[in-house]
């Protein structure tokens, strides 16, 4: 029974946490677009859309009054121009991505709504499944649950609409009939929209470090498609360094374990600090830390070297020091047709790793460049 009320108590903290988290829009699109398959759905979006604009005109023009074909004819043009640009542009940016959604929800209530046909009910609700599923992945809870809550009114305007004609408002179990088809289309996508939530929080807190806060390994793997694609000078390397504590385990021996913590968190704090925005930063190790990003070559000691006095010139106790080791790597070596990008990732923080054990090798607090 506790455990029932703890599993509850636990389902509505994570409900709240889904319905009150902002909307991560760049968040949602990176997903698919680290992984290579941000292109493939717009395209399939754009095709899923085209179709809809088809099948309206071939199955919804012959069976609709002359009023009503006015409506279906500019909803299949609204839903061309949505093909096209989802087919031959850049995913939208969020403002776009509501456009999308807005015009849409009002194409397919005028068409749900001015000829109240059984075949239009049926294509309304077709449609307005789609977009749930474009907003199960591609916004908030709120934008599907105003969504949702337009699916009910249209459906019970509907209802209403096609009763005053054909005497269906009296037949109640007609109308619990159609209630039944759409209150499922609602509640699944609200509900898939959650278990994502709740899974996407899963795969950051497994791509991030706990302590820090920094990225952790699968982090590093993860982003560095995202650091490649960034338009910077064409000249630009890609700078890896590998910072390694010195003697760490004697601050753990002599302040104990949980001032070694607070000195990582400290240390990540001065790497994050030192370094630019767009760089990435993980913690690979116990007291191992790896940072890549772009910049000109002959800049990459300096970078290695002001991370390094950021860690040891910090007033804080214990002091510390670190070693730094440091390598670049051309961005077309990543970038090259026949590359694996992550074999590339490993080689390089193979090498800035040697180049650290070179400088403990000198004593440590030092930096070695290969
Ligand atoms: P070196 O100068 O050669 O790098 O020596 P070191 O003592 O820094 O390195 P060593 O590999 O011998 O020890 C690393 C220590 O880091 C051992 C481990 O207990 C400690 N460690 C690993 N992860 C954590 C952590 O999350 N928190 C704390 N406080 N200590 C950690
Ligand atoms: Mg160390
Ligand atoms: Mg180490």
């Amino acid at each position: 029974m506790r455990t029932n009320r703890r599993s509850l108590l636990t389902f509505c903290r994570l409900m709240a946490q889904w319905w009150h988290q902002p909307i991560d829009y760049t968040g949602y699109v990176q997903f698919f677009a680290q992984r290579a398959m941000a292109g493939a759905i717009a395209l399939m979006i754009g095709a899923g859309i085209g179709l809809t604009a088809v099948v309206s005109v071939a199955m919804l023009l012959p069976t609709s009054s002359a009023p009503s074909q006015i409506v279906v004819v500019l909803f299949a043009a609204l839903n061309v121009f949505w093909a096209l640009s989802w087919c031959t542009r850049p995913w939208p940016s969020l403002r776009r991505s509501r456009m999308f959604i807005t015009s849409a929800d009002i194409g397919i209530t005028m068409l749900a709504l001015i000829d109240s046909h059984w075949l239009t009910g049926l294509f309304a609700l077709n449609f307005f499944a789609l977009i749930s599923v474009y907003l199960v992945f591609f916004d908030g809870p709120k934008a599907l649950a105003l969504h949702s809550a337009l699916i009910l009114l249209t459906t019970l305007s509907f209802i209403a609409l096609t009763g005053a004609h054909n005497g269906l408002g009296s037949d109640s179990w007609a109308v619990v009939g159609i209630l039944g088809a759409v209150v499922p289309v609602v509640s699944t996508s609200l509900g898939v929209q959650f278990g994502i939530h709740t899974l996407r929080m899963d795969a950051i807190e497994s791509s991030t470090d706990p302590l820090t806060g920094a990225l952790n390994r699968r982090g590093l793997h993860l982003n560095i498609g995202d650091l490649l694609n960034q338009a910077t000078s064409r000249e630009d390397a890609v700078v890896v360094i590998v910072v390694d504590i010195d003697r760490f385990k004697q601050i753990n021996d002599t302040f104990g374990h949980a001032v070694g913590d607070k000195v990582l968190v400290r240390c990540a704090q001065h790497i994050r600090e030192t370094t630019s925005p767009t760089a990435l930063v993980a913690r690979v190790g116990g007291e191992e830390f790896v940072i890549i990003d772009l910049a000109p070559p002959d800049q990459a000691g300096l970078i290695a070297e002001q991370i390094r006095q950021s860690i040891t010139t910090s007033s804080h106790q214990p002091e510390i020091t670190a070693s730094v080791g440091v390598t670049t790597m051309n961005r077309a070596q990543f970038l090259a047709p026949d590359a694996d990008p992550h074999q590339v990732l490993h080689t390089a923080i193979t090498q800035a790793d040697r180049a650290m054990f070179e400088a403990k090798r000198h004593g440590g607090n030092t930096t070695h460049h290969t």
